[in-house]
């Protein structure tokens, strides 16, 4: 069974919190930018978390197999 967390800048991120993943990596040109070069993973209420370029291949990875999941589980029971 496929996790359902996934490990985003040392933090352990529910898949279903994320709203979606930036595809190209933040660049701001602010010179005190923590985030440069990072991708951004904007979850539920506004968060966001920043994520290294393998962090977010697997996040991608992990989200794609926890929709397909998703697809088979749907309501069938009544
Ligand atoms: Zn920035």
């Amino acid at each position: 069974m496929p996790s359902i967390l996934c490990m985003v800048d040392d933090k352990h991120v529910p898949l279903y919190r994320v709203m979606w993943v930036s595809a190209v990596p933040h660049f701001c040109g602010s010179e005190d930018c923590m985030c440069e070069g990072l991708y951004e993973v904007r979850l539920e209420e506004e968060e966001s978390v920043w994520a290294r370029r393998d962090e977010r291949d697997s996040l991608l990875a992990a989200l794609e197999q926890w929709q397909g999941g998703l697809g088979v589980e749907e309501d069938e029971w009544d």
